[in-house]
């Protein structure tokens, strides 16, 4: 069939939830996708920061399809092994201690409120239900998530959106005082904020938020979903403050493809009981053989070694093109999570660079976002700098 075929198939039955660029994406192999015509494209959006390990990484493959032909699915009525071997690695790479699996990242976000309320609830019966939020955050689309999600445009058509929530400034500790009371029953960020624009927590600021939860008995959600996985160049963003969350959540890269993700949290803050809280699919053994093997790649090929040096290559190219570009106004980001600001519409330039074979992504309003495969070589990110240098003069 022809793109266009496949368009006019697609938009006559799916829901029209996403403006899709006219691509229809067919196989990866490494760091490149191909479409259905066969065109190639140096993939440096990765699947909005899931492929970590880029596409077909060895022996993950071969993990997923014995598992596939083992057993795919139980419930969560019976104990299965990939499940325990996964939460145990990521109890091992969090420093935290008691894992729930889920099927995205807006579910993660459902449990740790859940978790935080449960939480308070066990001290005074739910007078201390209120949580804070940022400005500019996404946490996901379900109403728990969203309701926490500082963008107004993404709740309008869907409030009322559950109570008791407050937005305060990223990066300004007196906006976050000024909304602590008694009724305060947890803080919510992203340690390195994506959707919104990838601008990074200040290390005042999360140590700051970290001693009001301690003075206050608040708990403090770290949303690792974009930028854990060693993106950023250690396991988890936060490990790079010195600061602990009370309960993290991760998913995107935790299953390279598979839809898996977590929360993860402390003893103290662990306070669901059976009965609370349920999945059908969530952590069965299909998604954590994969999730088991990202953990133990990320072990045994230092893959953390390898995105500090070329993070901070990328970081090199890109300031070089901030210099040297009038449209680039800002550079920000670490490892390989970072955003380029723009003056005109990145939309422009991502369309420029599709048909130039490569694939980058926006975030916010204003910012080219790049989160590419962790396995990208210097020579990938010479020939994307190449690419988008053309883009933009
Ligand atoms: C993508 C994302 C989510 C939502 O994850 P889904 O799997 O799309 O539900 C939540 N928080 C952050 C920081 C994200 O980047």
């Amino acid at each position: 069939m022809k793109t266009e075929e496949y368009i006019e198939k697609a938009e006559g039955a799916l829901l029209h939830t996403y403006n899709r660029y006219p691509v229809v994406l067919d196989r990866g192999e490494g760091v490149y996708l191909y479409d259905t015509n066969g065109k190639k494209y140096l993939d440096f959006a990765a699947g909005i920061a899931v492929f970590a390990l880029g596409y077909h990484y060895k022996g993950l493959d071969e993990a997923l399809k014995n598992q596939v032909d083992k057993l795919i699915h139980t419930s969560n009525l019976f104990y299965n092994v990939p499940a325990l071997d996964a939460a145990a690695k990521l109890k091992e790479v969090t420093g935290l201690d008691r894992v729930f699996f889920t099927n995205s990242g807006t579910e993660a976000i459902e449990g740790a409120i859940k978790l935080a309320r449960k939480y308070a609830w066990k001290k005074d019966h739910g007078h201390d239900h209120e949580i804070i939020a940022m400005n500019h955050s996404f946490h996901g689309r379900t109403m728990g998530a969203l309701s926490v999600t500082g963008n107004e445009h993404y709740q309008e058509p869907f409030k009322p959106m559950i109570g008791g929530i407050k937005f305060a400034e990223f990066n300004n500790l007196d906006s976050v005082k000024a909304l602590v009371n008694e009724k305060t029953c947890a803080i919510i960020m992203e340690t390195l904020q994506g959707e919104g624009g990838i601008y990074q927590a200040e290390e005042s600021f999360i140590k700051g938020v970290r001693q009001i939860c301690d003075e206050h008995d608040i708990l403090l959600i770290l949303d690792e979903i974009q930028c854990g996985m060693g993106r950023t160049g250690t396991m988890f963003c936060f490990q790079q403050y010195g600061v602990m969350p009370d309960i993290m959540t991760v998913a995107k890269a935790l299953g390279c493809g598979v839809p898996i993700g977590a929360f993860v949290c402390t003893e103290k803050a662990a306070s669901l009981e059976p009965g609370d809280h349920g999945t059908t699919y969530g952590g069965n053994p299909m998604v954590c053989a994969a999730a088991s093997k990202v953990l133990d790649i990320f072990k045994e090929d230092d893959i953390l070694e390898h995105v500090k040096e070329v993070g901070a290559y990328l970081y090199e190219k890109l300031e070089e093109i901030k210099e040297s570009s009038p449209i680039v106004t800002a550079h920000r980001g670490m490892g390989l999570m970072q955003g380029l600001e723009v003056s005109c519409a990145p939309s422009e330039v991502i369309t420029k660079a599709m048909d130039r074979g490569l694939i980058i992504i926006s975030a916010g309003s204003n910012v080219l976002r790049f989160v590419p495969p962790l396995v990208i070589t210097k020579e990938h990110v010479d020939e994307m700098t190449a690419i988008l240098k053309e883009c933009l003069a």
